[in-house]
């Protein structure tokens, strides 16, 4: 007898885990090759989306159009917004190493002592309005792209997020 099992084929969208990299080269291209792959078979990608990091790169615009040359969080919203127009899946992912995070002399400076959601708040009521304000993030590349479906939805893969109560 044959089983059909459903198989997800995901990204995590972001620089590396210590904030080095180039947002075209290290994210952007290779999600763009990835979801092209993933339309030759008729398969969505699921993106985690990185909203902690992405919300530092609007915080930080002005200073990585001067060192990097161009505004990665207009490249990174746009790209989120067109692979919705093209039936992918975005979803929220966190790293809160970025939360306060800061780029000085060239990098990013992370705060590894706030590795987990948990890390950041005394109280689950805290976590749990953060992650959706976070979430929310997702749904408003949603819904520019003019669907209706938000992060968490029903054929959605799940959260990629760390705290107690575990998803959205
Ligand atoms: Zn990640």
């Amino acid at each position: 007898m044959i089983s059909k099992r459903r198989l997800l084929l995901t990204v995590d969208h972001e620089i590396f885990g210590n904030g080095v990299g180039d947002v075209r080269r290290h994210m952007v291209e290779p999600t763009e090759r990835m979801a092209r792959i993933s339309e030759q078979f008729g398969m969505p990608l699921t993106v985690f989306f990185e909203v902690e990091e992405f919300l530092a790169f609007e915080r930080e615009r002005e200073n990585l159009l001067d060192v990097w040359g161009y505004d990665p969080a207009a490249e990174v919203r746009a790209q989120a917004i067109d692979l919705v127009k093209r039936g992918h899946d975005l979803q929220l992912h966190l790293h809160p190493e970025w939360v306060g995070s800061v780029f000085e002399g060239g990098r990013w400076i992370l705060r590894p002592d706030k590795r987990t959601v948990d890390s950041l708040f005394e109280a689950q009521a805290d976590v749990s309005a953060y992650i959706g304000q976070r979430k929310a993030v997702i749904d408003g590349f949603y819904e520019a792209a003019g669907s209706t479906r938000g992060g968490c939805g029903p054929t959605a893969a799940g959260a990629s997020v760390r705290s107690r109560d575990g998803n959205c």
